[in-house]
């Protein structure tokens, strides 16, 4: 196959870019190699090709969420998640502390706002916060087809200066957006944010949302299709935060951004595309990752809004 060479020559392409700055509000972030880079393509049909640093493994943050909330729509349904979160842009950034005026759900489930929120909705209703995220664990472990586990210093280190999500998860809980202590969501929707992953992990869970859900190595069925469809399109719009626009139109796949410097892209009915490079931009998407999400889809010509 071509791809790895496409892929080598790729990254070599923009090694040279060091602009951005890794995360400096979590510690443990801050302190990561800013040179890592590293790419991988999972096709539809299992395929998966990689190179730079694929053994590296990293926190999946804000990539968790678009995960997480396939599982709570596929736990609880569209109307319990609907009547809890929104789904349109907000057009600020990912930690933007505002909620929809007259019924007080946080704009869309990418932010920070709407994942908290998200999180509490993950699992059976009532179930305990143990079991709740044991089954996101589990739920990201699926559509990643092997056991992941949770870096438990990156753990530490954001919990120990949440505050502006416990601020978050307060607000929602004042405006009876989720019912429970709001430390306990901070607390377990940073734990999900801390699970660790590697590129070539990033690369086969998106490929399972462009598999309507079925994982294309393990050929289990992690979430049913509609869920995929509602969190594709959510992805599309609000995936990359206030930079969502400008990535729709240079890009034009579904995807999501973490501040640890992972990105992932879904073409659905053709493959997962992800990155890794822990330097990011003003909106908190990694600068290297973004320009080689350019470079795949106008090579490949997967621009979704290009008749192929
Ligand atoms: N855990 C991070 C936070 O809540 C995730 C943010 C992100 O990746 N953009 O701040």
């Amino acid at each position: 196959s071509p791809i790895p060479d496409y892929l080598a020559e790729a990254l070599q392409s923009v090694e040279s870019d060091t602009t951005g700055a890794t995360a400096d509000y979590i510690p443990e972030l801050a302190d990561a190699d800013p040179d890592l880079l590293a790419a991988a393509f999972c096709t539809e049909d299992g395929r998966l090709y990689s190179q730079g640093d694929v053994d590296v493994a990293f926190s999946i943050q804000s990539i968790s969420k678009p995960f997480v909330y396939a599982l709570a729509l596929a736990d609880r349904g569209f109307d319990e998640v609907l009547g809890k979160i929104s789904v349109e842009p907000s057009g600020d950034a990912f930690n933007d502390m505002s909620l929809e005026e007259g019924t007080g759900r946080p704009r869309n489930p990418m932010i920070n706002a709407g994942a908290i929120a998200t999180h509490t909705l993950a699992g059976r209703r009532g179930a305990d916060p143990k079991d709740r995220i044991e089954r996101i664990i589990d739920g990201l472990s699926a559509f990643a087809g092997r056991p992941l586990d949770v870096d438990e210093a990156v753990y530490e280190s954001e919990i120990a200066t949440a505050y502006r999500n416990r601020a978050l998860a307060n607000m929602l809980r004042a405006n009876g957006i989720i019912d429970e202590d709001p430390l306990i969501a901070v607390s377990g929707y940073t734990r999900q944010c801390s699970v660790r992953v590697t590129v070539e992990d990033l690369a086969l869970m998106a490929a399972t949302l462009a598999n309507r859900g079925v994982n294309p190595r393990t050929g289990a069925p992690v979430v049913p299709a509609p869920a995929v469809r509602q969190t594709l399109s959510v992805m599309a719009t609000c995936g990359m935060y206030d930079g969502a626009g400008d990535w729709m139109t240079r890009v034009g796949i579904p995807a999501k951004s973490g501040v640890s410097g992972g990105l992932i892209g879904a073409l659905p009915g053709q493959a997962g595309l992800a990155t890794f490079s822990p330097r990011l931009d003003d909106h908190g998407n990694s600068v290297r990752g973004v320009d080689l999400f350019q470079r795949f889809t106008s090579d490949m010509g997967m621009h979704l809004m290009e008749v192929p």
